[in-house]
């Protein structure tokens, strides 16, 4: 059955956990339907139950990896035609592999290529003519400060991030006067699985920001008024108290 949310759909990618969870329940809160993409399809299958429960909305999952082009083409075809009022896609999901570069595995460094930048052109590939067709969407990619400046522990991360800053900024030249908001929301360090586990030496957690702090900022740029947008922007951490 098609039904279609007043506010519009909202697909958010890496939303099993992290910052792409608290993205997609900001959403959920203010009353936006959800089209969700992870691998690990419980934590889905839980958080459509929870966010469905709490806040009425529908959520849509669908568990793949986003670095395999063509799951990613029959998904984005399932999803535009079951839902017509997809308003924003939030390119979130990546893997954050740190280390030396002579150190890190071929594997490791593959992969958050394939991952980072390739999963996320994938998406973007797939639901921008949906997007062009309506004249009208906002795609907003999460990048990192490792996308504006190298670390000796980061260079595929940061290759992948940097990677996506000029995928970001030409795709949003060639879509902006057909309506198409294209964005960069660049993070210092967040709270998350991701950077508890990247060896980050951090004095206290608890000065550093969290994935709800980044969920408002997305919701604000999503509700910018039609006419203007944030080409690129970074959240910083007042203190980043790291040792
Ligand atoms: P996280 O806790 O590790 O979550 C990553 C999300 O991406 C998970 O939902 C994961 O779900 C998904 N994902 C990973 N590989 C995937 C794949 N191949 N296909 C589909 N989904 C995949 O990371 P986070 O800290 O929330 O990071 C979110 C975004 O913020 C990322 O773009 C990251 O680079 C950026 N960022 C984070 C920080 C930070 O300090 N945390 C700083 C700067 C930028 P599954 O495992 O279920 O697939």
């Amino acid at each position: 059955m098609k039904r279609d949310c007043m506010k519009g759909t909202i697909v958010v990618t890496g939303a099993s956990r992290g910052i792409g969870l608290a993205i997609a329940e900001k959403f959920a809160k203010e009353g936006y339907d959800l089209a969700l993409i992870a691998r690990s399809e419980k934590e889905l299958k839980g958080i459509k139950k929870r966010f469905e429960e709490l806040y009425k909305v529908i959520v849509y999952t669908y568990t793949c990896d986003i670095s395999d082009y063509n799951i990613i083409k029959e998904i984005i075809n399932d999803l535009t035609k079951r839902i017509t009022n997809i308003t924003a896609l939030i390119n979130n999901a990546s893997v954050g592999h740190f280390g030396l570069m002579r150190n890190l595995d071929v594997n490791r460094w593959e992969e958050t290529i394939k991952v980072n930048l390739l999963g996320t052109y994938y998406v973007t590939k797939e639901l921008l003519p949906f997007f062009i067709q309506k004249r009208s969407g906002d795609i907003i990619n999460i990048s990192s400060g490792a996308g504006e400046e190298g670390y000796s522990f980061c260079s595929a991360y940061s290759a992948s991030k940097f990677g996506l800053s000029g995928f970001t900024e030409s795709l949003m030249k060639e879509v902006r006067s057909i309506g198409v908001r294209v964005s960069l929301l660049s993070l210092d360090t967040v709270q998350t699985e991701m950077s508890r586990k990247s060896g980050l030496k951090v004095n206290n957690w608890d000065t550093i920001m969290k994935d709800e702090d980044v969920a408002n900022v997305v919701y604000f740029m999503k509700n910018l008024p039609d006419h203007v947008f944030l080409k690129e922007t970074s959240l910083w951490n007042v203190n980043p108290d790291r040792i």
